[in-house]
């Protein structure tokens, strides 16, 4: 046997061991995270190589395992992947650090927590094994070689290799605890790291004999594989809500233009209705089934926050910050598709049965609808998605679509009406429908004045404006030639008019005399049948419901 050869580490690797073994005490679990995505992508690049070169295969289940030796305080971490031969494991661990993860390693001393966690983003999460370890040997041999070698640091300065008889193939990473760190031969406290993030790693993590992921990634299975209760149980596993099942859920699998699997499940019920609060559940973020995040918010729109999930793609880097995550390309993409995929299922859910879409905007909707004002690329699906009480239903649990409504409206319709107020029936009372109702025209009765911001958002659907029928815009089907603002058609207007009797003239004189600190003008109205006056909003103003609602928010 020969004597084992001496190596020193790069300085920026030495000052990075530095500040890892002893600013850093923060989240050391992430250490276990990172050992294990590196043994399951020597695993990866075995099974990939296996599949072309016969000689490499063999019967060995592809797994991880986890030995805790309590008694000598060590941790091995061990697969049976590619490996390592001689020149690897100078060229993978000790001489390379790859610029930038010191900079930010250096900042991360400072900040603990969530930025630590982003070690393997640089290319250095091997190294975090010395946040858990004052003395690290690596066992490996390479599917080339016949004899594998021992690699081992005490994280100071150096690291030494030499040959070793008898490995099989595979790395073994033996980490000897650090000082009151005997936690990490503990089962319990291994079984609770694992679970946390490295549950739905495709190979199997055992510790001795026991399997820990028994999650399968049931994400990247074909979907006429699965069952009802598979999506369940990872629905269960997710979302950890005491529901059984979810409302319903979507699992997407894409090759390209770029590679993602994903999971979204929409709960039976919408938390932010029962009184907890804003939804801040985010999704699930993977690269190669290894949990990058577990609450990311930026996969999806806001306004399909109540959604869960999970989403695994293999063009993502690692570790990826969430700040550098809004930059990436495949990212945007993603979000892209995904959002455009949820809202076409949707559509799909509504016309296939819309009680059963009903059923989901009664819980989801209020969420929903914000999109009108955030999501400008996918308004249009979006509007045919809201739903409003209105005139045509008897109560304000009747809820209709804008293309139902211009379905029923009449061909010389050109606006879309509705109205505001406290509550359906009082809406319902309100003169300014008279004429409406005489005519048969619906209208839209919003109680809820955050519909009521939607509607005047949206503005247009389907070429019609959308108008409050409190506001002097509204123009009643066969009144649109006076509809432009030329002063030859002002004029017309005036002329069509029946001017109004001197008696009357007086009448209104009387009324604005009597009213003036209260209203801009009293003019003659055609529109009211039965009630002799009613209230209107001057031309371009926004409704008296929604006075109400921005005159409470500035409170
Ligand atoms: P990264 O995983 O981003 O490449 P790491 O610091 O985690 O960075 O690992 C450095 C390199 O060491 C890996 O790219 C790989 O080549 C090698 N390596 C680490 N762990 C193993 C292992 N268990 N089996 C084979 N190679 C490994
Ligand atoms: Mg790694």
């Amino acid at each position: 046997k020969t004597a084992p050869e001496k190596f020193t580490f790069q300085a920026e690797i030495k000052k990075l061991l530095d500040l890892l073994s002893h600013s850093l005490y923060q989240n050391r679990e992430i250490a276990i995270r990172e050992l294990i995505s590196n043994a399951s992508d020597a695993l990866d690049k075995f099974r990939f190589i296996s599949l072309t070169d016969e000689s490499a295969k063999d019967d060995q289940p592809l797994e991880i395992r986890l030995e805790p030796d309590s008694e000598n305080r060590v941790l091995a971490i061990t697969d049976n992947g590619v490996g390592m031969t001689h020149d690897e494991l100078i060229e993978n661990i000790g001489t390379i650090a790859h610029s930038g993860s010191l900079d930010f390693l250096s900042k991360a001393a400072g900040d603990q927590k969530e930025e630590v966690s982003l070690i393997g983003k640089f290319g250095v999460g091997f190294y975090s094994a010395f946040m858990l370890a004052d003395k690290v040997e690596v066992l490996t041999r390479s599917y080339q070689d016949e004899t594998g070698y021992k690699w081992e640091s005490d994280g100071t300065g150096s690291f030494t290799i030499e040959s070793q008889a008898d490995l099989q193939r595979g790395t073994s990473i033996r980490l000897h605890l650090r000082k009151d760190l005997d936690e990490y031969t503990d089962d319990t406290r291994l079984k609770f790291i694992l679970k946390k993030y490295s549950t739905f790693v495709p190979y199997p993590i055992k510790i001795g004999e026991e399997l820990v992921n028994d999650q399968k990634p049931i994400w990247i299975e074909p979907k006429n594989q699965l069952t009802q209760e598979q999506y369940d149980g990872f629905y269960q596993y997710l979302a950890h809500n005491g529901e059984d099942s979810a409302r319903w859920h979507l699992h997407l699998s894409s090759d390209s233009p770029f590679q993602f699997h994903c999971i979204l499940y929409c709960p039976q019920n919408n938390m932010e209705l029962m009184g907890f609060g804003r939804t801040e559940h985010g999704i699930s973020l993977c690269a190669k089934r290894i949990l990058v995040q577990n609450d990311n918010r930026d996969l999806l729109p806001e306004y399909l926050r109540f959604l869960y999930g999970l989403v695994d793609s293999a063009d993502l880097p690692l570790n990826i910050s969430r700040e550098s995550l809004q930059d990436n390309t495949v990212f945007r993409k993603i979000k892209k598709v995904l959002t455009k995929r949820v809202l076409s299922h949707l559509a799909s859910i509504a016309k296939d049965d819309e009680e059963k879409y009903l059923e989901f905007y009664r819980q989801f909707g209020s969420v929903l609808r914000e999109g009108i004002g955030t999501d400008f690329e996918n308004r249009d699906a979006l509007a045919k998605l809201l739903r409003f009480p209105s005139s045509k239903g008897s109560s304000e649990s009747e809820l209709f679509s804008l293309e139902a409504y211009l379905e029923r409206a009449g061909e010389d319709q050109k606006q879309i009406y509705y109205l505001g107020g406290n509550d359906f029936n009082t809406i319902a009372r309100n003169p300014n429908l008279e004429i409406f109702r005489k005519k048969g025209i619906e209208v839209f009765y919003l109680e809820d004045p955050m519909d009521e911001i939607v509607l005047s958002n949206l503005a247009k659907f389907s070429d019609h404006d959308i108008v409050s029928i409190d506001s002097s815009d509204v123009k009643l089907p066969g009144e649109e030639k006076a509809d432009d603002d030329s002063e030859e058609s002002a004029e017309k207007k005036e002329e069509t008019k029946e001017p109004a009797t001197p008696e009357f003239e007086k009448v209104l004189s009387l009324f604005q005399e009597e009213l003036k600190e209260d209203v801009e003008s009293v003019t003659k109205s055609d529109r009211l049948t039965d009630s002799p006056c009613c209230l209107v909003m001057p031309e371009g103003a926004i409704s008296s419901q929604l006075q109400k609602v921005l005159s409470m928010g500035n409170k």
